[in-house]
């Protein structure tokens, strides 16, 4: 088959199965790939949709694919989702009783499955390598790969001996997929797997629709208590760093009714799984724990994530947090950070063996106070981390909700990057400070670094104030930080052309403390039919023992919600509803529906479009803009989309970015159509020379910035028809 046959099957497939229009991010060219047999190596951020490119290619090709995996309570869950979907998928391990196994492998034998699911340890195992020898593969696909390398937290030495498939099955096409953040483990799956000249897809490590938030930590029981509460009936992770804290944590939720079990290695294993059964099954909503609970958790709709204490590192915050939100609908995730908090950190650091070692986790944990008390965008700093360039604020976080006050930091910004670039580029943030401020320290003396013209340029700002500019020089890339060096601080081109340019730098001003008062946008969630459906569904996962998410996703729930499709054609164009589950669980659900519907029979009225072509001018939208895209087609009114969980700011945002990747918004009825017709107006009359600020200024009504950069994108979309 061509490129194209397999793209055009591929699509089609998506479809049919699965119940999806569109392929998010670049599962399409992912799944062409491996369908053309080439190695490929595919990073992707947690939800951001890895499993279906390797399950459609296994379905497209004849033969089986073979997925690895490692941990024996995903498969099940990754089975089950795929058998509802009519997909012929099994998994072989050591649950299973002898009768079922034997089932599985004639099965296997008989080349009637499309995926089977295998432990590392068991698919290496002699005997069923000399199985595999006798079955049509398709493909390996390495699910977790981040297990080969020693450098993650999730190391595991069976995963090491899989580079012996590469070799055994030359022709056999090997897929590699994680969600590592950390370069260094990346270069060990490529290497430890003999992924070479493997195809790499590499994503961007955004998760839109998380919003973080930090508060600082005052009355952590009673901040959680409150935060919860805004999230009724939603299932959520409270990570605590240690065993008694989880312990009394969990006491205290339960105490205010809240339905939450602890978790943590000191429990018996038994417990610990049943604990995590029960999450996935919705009995339990809330999970306490300490990192001990993470891997085994792939429930798409856990909603938040608090820190009750600072993790050790941004790496881990950031799989901690990530493990929000898979499904892509909104969630929010929030750090208590108290200052003190951090010696409990360090007095863990210093258990650690290795000198390096322990340097390399110090600097770490540096990075992630500088993120709890950062004054940027706190998805900047984050991404930042690792090496990613944000081009906007990303107006989903508890700085860019409720700025803090600016101030023109020109001269103090050069005042800085010269000070690295003099010294040598070799020296942590509080060096540089004494440089700046002028101190009289013994390493200075040393360096004869009080010859520099910077020394003591800046004694009249105090340390907290240098350390935040300097923080923020590196949130925005115009300097870097190196871990591995003992967090010394290096100019990027960027901060070279600030440091010979005159662009005017603003930064946020350092206030003592942390800051307080977060502004979180209202949310309604859950109407009554989502309640509805969501008890049929879990009655029916019930009866048939799988997880309920695994039936219908809460994003397909929601649209059901809201379009209420009382017809087997309706609920077909639902997402996620493939032919499979349409014949199985629709009339079902469609029964509860055209129930509700009689009782309230509300007419939604189809939204009229004003049939203007645009031109796309931005990039195409995110799988959360999408989410919105599909609701609004459908005729969601924009009370129904804040009702989702968005905020009206964001939801502005999903429109801005929508119209400029070319969906047709009718933008005149969001924003009024009086002010459209009047902003148009003023931009075509608008002096070419003046920029859009000025011609903003000049208006002489009140309109949001979302809202005038909604007639903007608007208005250059559709110029060139
Ligand atoms: P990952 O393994 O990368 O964390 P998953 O494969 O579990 O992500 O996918 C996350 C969620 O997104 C799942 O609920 C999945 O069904 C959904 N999803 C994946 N691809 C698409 C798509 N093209 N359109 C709509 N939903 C999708
Ligand atoms: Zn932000």
């Amino acid at each position: 088959m061509t490129k194209d046959q397999f793209a055009k099957q591929s699509l089609a497939m998506l479809k049919e199965v699965f119940g999806y229009d569109q392929f998010r991010n670049q599962q399409g060219e992912i799944i062409t790939s491996i369908c053309q047999a080439k190695d490929t190596f595919v990073l992707m951020p947690t939800g951001g949709g890895k499993s279906l490119c390797y399950q459609i290619p296994a379905m497209i090709r004849n033969g089986t694919g073979i997925v690895v995996s490692p941990l024996i309570s995903l498969m099940k869950d990754q089975v089950d989702a795929l058998q509802v979907c009519g997909v012929s998928a099994a998994f072989y391990n050591s649950s299973l009783k002898a009768a079922e196994s034997r089932k599985v492998l004639q099965n296997f034998e008989k080349g009637k499955l499309d995926l089977l699911y295998i432990a590392p340890e068991r698919l290496l195992s002699q005997e069923f390598m000399g199985r595999l020898r006798k079955v049509k593969i398709v493909l390996f696909a390495i699910d977790e790969a981040h297990c080969v390398s020693q450098w993650g937290h999730d190391f595991r030495p069976e995963y090491v001996r899989l580079g012996q498939l590469r070799k055994n099955f030359p022709k056999v096409p090997m897929v590699a997929l994680t969600a590592t953040a950390d370069t260094h483990t990346r270069e060990d799956i490529i290497e430890c797997l003999g992924l070479h000249n493997a195809r790499r897809y590499v994503s961007s490590f955004d998760r839109p629709n998380i919003r973080y938030l930090v508060a600082p930590k005052r009355q952590p029981m009673k901040q959680i208590v409150e935060f919860i509460r805004d999230w009724k009936d939603s299932s959520g992770i409270i990570y605590c760093l240690s065993r008694k804290r989880v312990e009394e944590v969990t006491v205290n939720l339960q105490r205010h009714h809240l339905k939450a079990a602890a978790y943590h290695a000191g429990l018996p294993a038994k417990q610990r799984e049943k604990v995590q059964d029960d999450f996935l099954r919705d009995r339990i909503r809330i999970i306490v724990a300490t990192v001990a609970f993470g891997m085994g958790v792939d429930k798409p709709n856990v909603r938040f994530v608090i820190h009750h204490d600072i993790p050790k590192s941004i790496e881990s915050y950031y799989q901690e947090t990530g493990r929000a939100g898979r499904d892509s609908l909104e969630a929010e995730v929030l750090l208590l950070y108290g200052a003190g908090d951090t010696n409990l950190v360090r007095k863990l650091i210093e258990n650690v063996e290795s000198l390096d070692q322990r340097r390399i986790e110090v600097h770490k944990l540096n990075s992630m106070i500088g993120f709890a008390e950062a004054l940027t965008c706190r998805r900047r700093v984050l991404l930042s981390y690792f090496g990613e360039r944000l081009e906007h604020d990303c107006g989903n976080c508890d700085i860019c909700l409720d700025p803090p006050e600016t101030f023109d930091a020109t001269k103090y910004a050069q005042q800085s990057l010269r000070a690295v670039k003099t010294a040598g580029e070799q020296f942590g943030m509080g060096y540089i400070v004494d440089i700046l401020r002028g101190a009289d320290t013994a390493r200075i003396r040393t360096n004869e670094h009080a010859k520099l013209k910077m020394y003591g340029v800046g004694k009249h700002l105090g340390l907290d104030e240098w350390t935040s500019i300097l923080r923020q020089l590196v949130h925005h890339g115009d300097l870097t930080q190196d871990v591995s060096q003992h967090g010394a601080l290096k100019m990027t081109p960027k901060g070279q052309k600030l440091l010979k340019g005159s662009a005017k730098v603003t930064f946020a001003k350092y206030k003592p403390g942390v800051r307080h008062g977060i502004k979180k946008p209202s949310r309604k969630r859950n109407d009554d039919v989502f309640a509805l459906l969501d008890v049929l569904r879990y009655q029916l996962s019930d009866k048939l023992d799988i997880s309920p998410h695994t039936i219908f996703s809460d994003v397909a729930l929601g649209e059901m919600s809201l379009t209420r499709p009382i017809t087997e054609e309706a609920f077909s164009k639902v997402s996620g509803v493939g032919s499979h589950k349409l014949s199985t669980y629709g009339p079902d659900f469609i029964h509860v529906l055209q129930e509700h519907v009689k009782r309230f029979p509300e007419i939604i009225v189809p939204k009229i479009e004003k049939v203007i072509k645009l031109v796309p001018k931005g990039p195409s939208p995110t799988a959360a803009q999408q989410h919105t895209w599909t609701l609004y087609k459908k005729g969601a009114s924009i009370e129904d989309l804040i009702a989702q969980g968005l905020s009206e700011k964001t939801l502005m945002q999903h429109f801005i970015a929508l119209v400029r990747a070319g969906n047709e918004i009718d933008v005149s009825s969001i924003v009024g159509e009086e002010t459209f017709k009047y902003v148009m107006k003023a931009l075509a009359d608008a002096d070419p020379c003046s920029s859009l600020t000025e011609v903003k200024k000049d208006l002489d009504i009140d309109i949001s910035n979302e809202a005038f950069r909604l007639i903007l994108a608007w208005n250059e979309g559709a110029e060139e028809v």
